[in-house]
C-alpha cells in the first residue's frame, strides 16, 4: 500500500532522546524497517523545535536534527532519501521511503528573513508557523494573549509563498489563523491538526477553519494522539475514522490526509506505529468509502498538493 504522512517527529527523537539512533531502527512508532512494507511512502519529517530554544540556540538545535537524517540519507542511500526538487519528487519512489524535510517552530529561522531561504535551501518544504508558545513569528496555541502573525511573521509567510513552501497552521494561535489565512498567497494547510467539534482541544480545528483550509485548496493532516481524538482521551483507531467522517461531511475529500505525529505523542492503544496503517486503510474500506477516496486520503491527496504547489518546477 501507499502513504503520505505529513507529520512525525521521528527524526528528533532519533537525533536527541536516542543519541542518534539510526533510522532503519528508529524510535516508537516509526522506522525505516518498519515502513519497508510500503510501496510508495512519502514521509514529512519534523525538526521539532522545542520552546525554549531561541536565537543561535534554535539554529543549533536545527541543524543537529536537521544533520542527523542527512547522515541516515547516506547510510541508507538505497532505501531513504530526502526530497529536494521536482525531478527527485517525479522519479520512481517505489521501495524507498521518500523524505521531506519540516521544521515545527518558525524558530528555526531566528528571526531572520533570509534564512527561509537557507532552509530551503537545506531542503525544507514545510514550516510549521509555531510550536504551542509564542515565536518571533506568531503566538502558538498554548501561549496567554493568542496573538496573530507579528510584521516578521506576516514576511516570512510571503517569503515562504515565494519559495512555494507550505505554511503550516498547526499549533499557531486561532488569530494567527485568520492572519494566514487573510494573507496567503498560495493553499496552506494544518498538518497535524483534528476537528474541534469531536474533541475541544484548542489544536483542533473549528469548522469555519476547516472550510477556510478545504477552500484554499489545502491539506488537512489527521493527528493520532489521543488527546486530539478525544476530550477524554480514552481513544482508538475508531476515532481516527470518525474525525475523518465529520472532515469528509464537510466535503475535505480532496483536502484530506494523514499528519500521525508518530513518536511525538501517544497513539491509541489498538495501533503501534507505522505498520498499523495498513489496518487503519482496511477499518476504512469497510465504511463502504470507495477505494479510490481511500487510497486519496493515505497518498493522493498530499501527493497532488505537493506536485502542485510545492514541487512543480
Ligand atoms: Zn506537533
Amino acid at each position: 500500500m501507499d502513504l503520505f504522512d505529513l507529520h512525525c517527529d521521528t527524526a528528533f527523537e532519533c537525533a536527541t532522546k536516542l543519541d542518534g539512533v539510526n533510522l532503519a531502527q528508529g524510535a516508537r512508532h516509526l522506522s525505516l524497517n518498519r515502513g519497508s512494507y510500503l510501496t510508495n511512502w512519502r514521509q514529512v519529517f519534523a525538526v521539532f523545535m522545542p520552546d525554549e530554544y531561541r536565537g543561535e540556540a534554535a539554529i543549533a538545535h536545527y541543524e543537529r536534527v536537521r544533520d542527523y537524517l542527512y547522515r541516515q540519507e547516506q547510510l541508507y542511500s538505497d532505501r531513504f532519501r530526502m526530497l529536494r526538487s521536482g525531478a527527485q519528487w517525479h522519479e520512481s519512489s517505489e521501495g524507498r521511503c521518500c523524505g521531506i524535510l519540516s521544521v515545527e517552530g518558525g524558530s528555526a529561522l531566528a528571526g531572520r528573513i533570509e534564512r527561509v531561504q537557507s532552509l530551503y535551501d537545506d531542503g525544507v518544504r514545510l514550516i510549521t508557523l509555531t510550536w504551542n508558545d509564542s515565536n518571533e513569528l506568531a503566538d502558538g496555541i498554548r501561549a496567554e494573549q493568542g496573538r496573530g502573525l507579528t510584521a516578521f511573521g506576516r514576511a516570512v509567510v510571503k517569503e515562504m509563498n515565494r519559495l512555494h513552501m507550505a505554511v503550516d497552521v498547526s499549533h499557531l494561535s486561532d488569530a494567527g489563523f485568520y492572519d494566514v489565512a487573510e494573507i496567503a498567497e498560495a493553499p496552506f494547510v494544518a498538518s497535524h491538526s483534528n476537528a474541534r467539534a469531536l474533541c475541544g482541544n484548542l489544536r483542533n480545528l473549528t469548522n469555519e477553519m476547516i472550510d477556510m483550509i478545504r477552500q484554499s485548496g489545502g491539506l488537512i493532516g489527521l493527528n493520532f494522539y489521543v488527546g486530539f481524538l478525544r476530550d477524554d482521551e480514552n481513544a482508538h483507531m475508531s476515532d481516527i475514522l470518525k474525525h475523518a467522517e465529520y472532515m469528509l461531511s464537510r466535503g475535505c475529500e480532496d483536502c484530506l490526509c494523514l499528519g500521525s505525529d508518530f513518536d511525538g505523542c501517544d497513539i491509541p492503544p489498538d495501533m503501534t506505529g507505522i505498520e498499523s496503517m495498513e489496518a487503519l486503510y482496511e477499518r476504512f474500506l469497510k465504511l463502504n468509502y470507495s477505494e479510490a477516496l481511500v487510497r486519496n486520503i493515505f497518498l493522493g491527496n498530499a501527493a497532488r498538493y505537493f506536485r502542485k504547489n510545492i514541487f512543480e518546477e
